[in-house]
């Protein structure tokens, strides 16, 4: 069997920029394969036919893009951690793994995770599998290139503040700053740095010490990275007050004006208040305009968490959910999760125009040379909190390249019809109990009551039994509980992953009484949770067509 060897740096490599006939790279890497593209190869070219990346990428195409999105397949082929560690060759080790056999262990790696991009994949952020968006990820990894300065990243420098400008025209920023940065949490943590640095911004060279106590607020819904925010920037989980929320889950606006007054007058400083546009559980969107009044009286910075809701900023239709966004002093929003672009791809965006240069820069000379020969002002490395940062924007530029904005709204808008379609039809089913009479985004949240639970009082014990798992039982749902990972949700709800096949959801043996929800998901994943008797979902995403027939 062939093996792979070290690629050592010779002198041949470094005075001709190709290997000589006698490196170890030459004789025996099967990279290096002469006999599949003989017209392009010539001796400057050592890596021309890449005969390993052509294979993987084929299973790639059969295994995740084919296979991995017939709904006649599998989702995943689940196995508990100490089986899969025992199925996998996952040991490094000294010697070299050929590529044939690498090629089998990826094979493996495919074949035992979770096809996400599959129509029965029913999980938050994801709604199937975009072509461009994986288009843009591939190339962006080909590219492999850090975006922090604009002579390593020419062209995506650019791109990056063409879709930032427009994504802070939609939402309404007359001039600003913004940056693509890992995630909503990551992009919430820069809005708490900011926000203190704006109040103080002697944090940046002496910390917190000598400074009054401070506080950020956020609703009792609001995205957990509030609370780690505030924990990692030295501020304290403590100093993170909790705003109460009205029925539908919205901040209420007035419990949020006596707090700040309350802790004010506890000679706390409150930096930042969060208010949140698409709860993650629920969806609901705090009401911004009544909120940004409030700040701007207390003189306190709003930011707004819009990681999962602020896409209806791309809808005219659904665009009055987030009115008064443009007031607010920095906003998140994720593209990653309902514009379905592949993970990760977040942005962050503030209305103060240097303020994340001020905040984040160190000046390295190493890297931001201010004499370097051309606008060194497209060079974003300094206001950002990282160094190497990679290229996000491709893939989604890419998605919206090709539909448009118009498409990227009317998808959007079919997904929020489909919500409303399918809380229509649980309003009608026995068994079925919404959270929210009417979904306030594309989550929809409910209960499923079983019948042995319908037409009892709603008691303490009730609640228990129809939160609870079963011990090991079959429960009602005909699933055995054990199989179920299940979380513990905040509202007592339990939310579980689906696993098509796996859990036998399609089997004729074992229907769960819900089973008359057939679900085709085209472009939408649905959370449902299930806790024993009790069924919590929230649907995501677009074009769900659900039909209901209805309990057991
Ligand atoms: C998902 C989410 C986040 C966190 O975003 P990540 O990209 O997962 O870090 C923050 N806020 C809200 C409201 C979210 O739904």
């Amino acid at each position: 069997m062939e093996q792979n060897c070290c690629y050592h740096i010779t002198k041949d490599i470094l005075v001709n920029g190709t290997p000589g006939p006698a490196t170890t790279a030459r004789s025996s890497d099967d990279l290096y394969d002469m006999s599949c593209d003989a017209q392009s190869h010539d001796a400057a070219s050592p890596n021309v036919c890449f005969r390993f990346l052509k294979e993987v990428v084929a299973l790639l195409v059969k295994e995740v893009l084919k296979d991995g999105t017939d709904v006649n397949k599998k989702v995943v082929e689940f196995r508990h951690p100490d089986e899969l560690m025992r199925i996998l060759d996952l040991e490094l080790i000294s010697e070299p793994t050929s590529n044939s056999e690498l090629l089998q262990l990826c094979q493996q790696i495919v074949k035992y995770s979770v096809k996400t991009g599959h129509p029965h994949f029913f999980n938050q952020l994801y709604g199937g599998l975009d072509e461009h968006g994986l288009a843009g990820a591939w190339m962006t990894e080909a590219l492999n290139t850090s975006q922090y300065t604009f002579e390593v990243a020419p062209v995506f420098t650019l791109m990056e503040k063409v879709v930032l400008d427009k994504m802070q025209q939609l939402i309404g920023f007359p001039e600003g700053d913004a940056i693509f940065c890992p995630g909503g949490s990551i992009a919430n943590m820069y809005a708490i740095n900011l926000a203190r640095f704006h109040c103080f911004p002697e944090v940046k060279r002496k910390g917190m010490n000598g400074l009054p106590r401070m506080c950020i607020l956020t609703s009792e819904k609001g995205h957990y990275s509030l609370t780690k925010g505030a924990a990692l920037l030295g501020l304290g989980e403590d100093n993170v007050v909790k705003v109460t929320t009205d029925a539908a889950g919205r901040m209420r606006a007035d419990a949020l004006d006596s707090e700040l007054t309350r802790l004010k007058s506890q000679g706390l400083v409150p930096v930042m208040v969060n208010a949140t546009s698409g709860t993650t559980v629920m969806g609901s969107y705090d009401p911004l305009q009544p909120i940004a009044t409030i700040c701007e009286r207390h003189g306190v910075w709003l930011h707004v968490d819009a990681a999962w809701g602020g896409s209806v900023l791309l809808s005219d239709k659904l665009r009055y959910k987030v009115k008064g966004i443009e007031r607010a002093d920095s906003v998140t929003w994720n593209p990653h999760k309902m514009m379905g672009a592949p993970l990760q791809c977040s942005a962050f965006f503030t209305r103060h125009k240097n303020l994340m240069t001020e905040s984040h820069s160190t000046n390295a000379v190493y890297l931001f040379q201010q004499d370097k020969f051309y606008d060194v002002s497209y060079d974003t490395g300094d206001k950002s909190f990282q160094c190497g940062r990679k290229v996000d924007v491709l893939k989604l530029w890419l998605m919206w390249k090709a539909k448009g904005t118009n498409c990227f709204a009317s998808e959007i808008e079919s997904a929020f019809d489909c919500a409303q379609y399918l809380a229509n039809k649980m309003k009608v089913t026995e068994g079925f109990r919404l959270l929210l009479e009417e979904p306030e985004c594309t989550n929809v949240c409910f209960w499923f009551i079983p019948p042995s639970l319908r037409n009892q009082p709603e008691t303490k014990e009730w609640w228990t039994k129809l939160g609870q798992d079963d011990g090991g039982r079959n429960d009602a749902c005909g699933l055995p509980a054990r199989r179920r990972p299940c979380q513990l949700l905040p509202d007592g709800g339990v939310q579980h992953q689906l696993y098509d096949r796996e859990h036998g959801l399609r089997g004729a043996g074992d229907r769960p009484p819900w089973a008359g929800l057939v679900a085709s998901l085209s472009g939408a994943g649905l959370v449902a949770s299930l806790s024993g008797a009790g069924l919590v979902a929230s649907l995501f995403g677009a074009g769900l067509v659900a039909s209901l027939s209805g309990g057991s």
